[in-house]
């Protein structure tokens, strides 16, 4: 990406009502665009680390058997009146509106109805079972109050997975292999560290769901945190009884602010029941199938990283999810030539800082405020020593890399 040619500019300020460290910079920093309370454009920077996030979710899902698919975000009404959640009250956050030729839709808060209706059309034996499918799919929600950004909007990117098996049995084998998978995701998009498995209501197929959580201040959940065990209970469960069947101690808990950036469900019957889902069994039975749904929101995700890695000159991105890797400023004539020429070796890997208006310093605080892992600097006095200035964002390490090791970095 080259500056000089980017749209997207820098701004000074955020606008006054975004609380949220993360909103602040995300704005500032030409990530995102705010069309209106809870209501963001994700611009070239934003799109490329959500687009990052997305496919490192995507690589591990798929590695647990997912197979991935997209529906559509318009959904029928009679399907969720056959489930009971068409109406306002069951369900608060619908966006509903009317079709010109007739009928009724809403937009899709979520996928266990159409999910559920698509597979009745491909479940007929055991011999189907078990399928995991799940889509990138933007969700629309009426949410009472945006908050913190993109943490909480009213259109939002969500990874939902669903799994479709013969029992319970088949079923908890792999929603234990989802918790697993769910922890290397967010190890693996650098918040592995604060971010634990954490048992939170259920439903009527299970005492608990699973929450991941993530330690953050402007989180909207409190959670009790067994830091030795690693593992978490939303305060909404937290009780003696709760406490003795997860064999934890009060005395060990640590109470804390957190963001949930994922939830499993066991739905059991619920879907299949109400929508008809069968197969038949070995015996030749007819029986419902066994359903769990499996959620992770990338945009949120995105705001909680930005949110827990920042200091006081912007962003932090972890190296997995930065828009790109290296922020390349070239200072003096034979600098800006030099650094032309390197970034031509993987223009996909490198912000280059060519705008001839901006002085170094503005280029600097931008390098910061983006949140580039490294930023490269090369200079005619680095050059004289066939060199150049190779800065770390997160430790402000600085060191001199010739520029042949530089370029080997790049391959
Ligand atoms: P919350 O309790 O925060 O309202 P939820 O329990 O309703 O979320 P789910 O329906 O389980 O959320 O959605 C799965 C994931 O989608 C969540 O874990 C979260 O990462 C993300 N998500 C949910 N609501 C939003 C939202 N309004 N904006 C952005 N991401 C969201
Ligand atoms: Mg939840």
């Amino acid at each position: 990406m080259k500056l000089s040619q980017s749209f997207t500019k820098t701004m000074k300020t955020a606008p006054a009502d975004e609380t949220s460290v993360s909103a602040k910079y995300l704005l500032r920093a030409g990530y995102i665009y705010k069309e209106m309370a809870g209501v963001y454009d994700f611009l070239p920077l934003g799109m490329r680390t959500l687009e990052k996030i997305v496919q490192i979710i995507r690589e591990e899902i798929d590695a647990i058997g997912g197979e991935e698919l997209r529906m559509t975000g318009l959904q029928p009404k009679d399907a969720w009146v056959a489930s009971g959640r068409w109406n306002d009250d069951v369900l608060d956050v619908w966006f509903k509106t009317k079709l010109n030729a007739g009928g009724e839709l809403g937009l899709a808060t979520t996928h266990e109805e159409a999910f559920t209706r698509l597979m009745k059309t491909f479940i007929s034996s055991y011999k189907d079972l078990p399928i995991y499918v799940y889509q990138f799919q933007t969700k629309f929600r009426n949410e009472l109050r945006a908050k913190s950004g993109i943490m909480r909007t009213r259109e939002f990117l969500m990874k939902d997975l669903y799994s479709f098996s013969e029992n319970r049995e088949q079923h908890e084998e792999f929603y234990e292999l989802v918790v697993k998978t769910y922890l290397k995701i967010f190890d693996r998009l650098g918040i592995g560290d604060s971010t634990f498995r954490t048992f939170a209501s259920g439903g009527s197929f299970s005492k608990y769901s699973d929450e991941f959580q993530t330690l953050c201040d402007s989180g909207e959940d409190i959670i009790y945190l067994d830091r030795d065990k690693n593992i978490a209970i939303n305060e909404e469960v937290y009780n003696p009884e709760t406490l003795a069947q997860l064999g934890l101690n009060e005395k060990n808990l640590e109470k804390c602010k957190a963001a949930e950036v994922g939830n499993i469900f066991t739905l059991g019957y619920r879907y299949s029941d109400t929508l008809d889902l069968c197969f038949n069994d070995r015996d030749g039975k007819r029986q419902k199938v066994f359903m769990g749904s499996y959620g992770i929101g990338p945009s949120r995700v995105m705001g909680v990283i930005a949110e827990r890695l920042s200091d006081n000159k912007g962003l932090i991105w972890p190296e997995e999810i930065a828009p790109y890797k290296y922020y390349l400023v070239g200072i003096g004539e034979e600098g800006a030539k030099k650094a032309a020429e390197l970034y031509a070796k993987a223009p996909d890997n490198i912000i280059l800082d060519d705008r001839i208006n901006a002085r170094t310093g503005e280029k600097f605080a931008d390098a910061d405020l983006m949140g580039i892992p490294y930023r490269v600097v090369v200079s005619d006095k680095t050059l004289a020593e066939e060199k150049v200035e190779f800065k770390n964002r997160k430790t402000s390490e600085t060191k001199l890399l010739t520029l042949n090791e530089f370029i080997s970095k790049l391959s």
